[in-house]
C-alpha cells in the first residue's frame, strides 16, 4: 500500500508576523513544516512501521526552498518526495483548488491507496484542500482525524468534532486530514537527517502538472488590531462597577 503525505512550508507558528497590505512579510522570516502536516507525516511512519503500508512519498507544492519541508518528511521516515515547483506565493496565489488538482494528477499517476493531509495550513487558514481532493477523485474522506486504525483496506478513523468525537470507517482508496491530537511528531535523529539527504526527491515544475487559477483575489490583509491591556482590581465591588460603567455590560 502506498501513500502520499502532502506537507506545505508556511511561516513558524512562534514568530511575530509583519503584516503588509500585500501580505505578510516573508523577508528572512524562519519558515517550517506546516505542523499538521508534520503530524501527517509522523501518521504515515507509524502507521509503516506496523507494517500496514509499504511506502511514504512526501509532496510538496511551491518555491526551491519547500525542499527543506520535504527533506524534514524524509527525515521523519518519508521514503521519496515530491517537489512541484513554483515560484508564486503558496499562501496566496497557489490555492486549495489549484493544490488539490496538482495531487489529483500525481494520485492519478502514481496510484496511492491513501492520502494523507494536514487538516489546514496555518497561513491561509483555508481547512478545504483535503475535502477538495477527495470530491475530484471521487474517494471518500474523514477530516479532523485523531486517531487512525486501517486493516483489510478499510480505515477507521475518530474525528474530532464539536459534539466530542465520531468514528466513521471507509473502504481504502481514500483521504484523511490530520487534527491535532492525532499524535505527538517525533524529533528526526541526526543520523536520519543525513541519510534523508540521499532519498529520491523528484523535482516537477507546477506547469507539467496543471496551472493556477487564481480564483480568489486577496484585496486586503490588515493585522488585528492591538489589544488593550488588562487591570487588576482590588475587589469585586470596583469589578462591577467598571462592567457596568466602563465596559457597560448592564
Ligand atoms: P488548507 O486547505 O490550505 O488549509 O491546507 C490543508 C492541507 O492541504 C495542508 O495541511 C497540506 O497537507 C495540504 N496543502 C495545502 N497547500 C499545500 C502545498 N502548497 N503543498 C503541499 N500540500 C499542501
Amino acid at each position: 500500500m502506498k501513500v502520499l503525505v502532502a506537507v506545505k512550508r508556511v511561516v513558524d507558528s512562534g514568530i511575530k508576523v509583519r503584516v503588509k497590505p500585500e501580505g505578510i512579510d516573508l523577508q528572512g522570516v524562519k519558515m517550517t513544516i506546516n505542523p499538521f502536516c508534520e503530524i501527517a507525516v509522523e501518521e504515515a511512519v507509524r502507521l509503516k512501521e506496523k507494517k500496514l503500508i509499504a511506502e511514504i512519498v512526501a509532496v510538496t507544492i511551491g518555491p526551491k526552498q519547500g525542499a527543506e519541508s520535504l527533506r524534514h518528511a524524509l527525515a521523519l521516515g518519508a521514503d521519496k518526495a515530491i517537489h512541484v515547483t513554483t515560484e508564486a506565493r503558496i499562501d496566496q496565489a497557489v490555492q486549495p483548488l489549484d493544490v488539490a488538482n496538482i495531487l489529483a494528477k500525481l494520485v492519478e499517476r502514481d496510484n496511492y491507496n491513501l492520502v494523507l493531509m494536514g487538516k489546514q495550513s496555518i497561513d491561509d487558514d483555508f481547512n478545504q484542500t483535503g475535502q477538495m481532493l477527495a470530491g475530484l477523485l471521487d474517494w471518500p474522506q474523514a477530516t479532523f482525524a485523531s486517531n487512525i486504525q486501517i486493516s483489510d483496506g478499510i480505515a477507521q478513523v475518530v474525528r474530532e468534532i464539536d459534539g466530542g468525537l465520531q468514528t466513521v470507517k471507509f473502504k481504502l482508496p481514500g483521504v484523511i486530514t490530520c487534527d491535532l491530537r492525532l499524535n505527538q511528531p517525533r524529533f528526526a535523529s541526526v543520523p536520519n537527517i543525513m541519510k534523508a539527504k540521499s532519498k529520491p526527491l523528484e523535482t516537477i515544475p507546477l506547469e507539467k502538472l496543471g496551472k493556477l487559477h487564481n480564483s480568489i483575489q486577496i484585496t486586503k490583509n490588515e493585522a488585528p488590531a492591538i489589544r488593550k491591556g488588562g487591570a487588576i482590581v482590588e475587589n469585586v465591588d470596583v469589578l462591577l462597577q467598571k462592567l457596568r460603567n466602563e465596559a457597560k455590560l448592564f
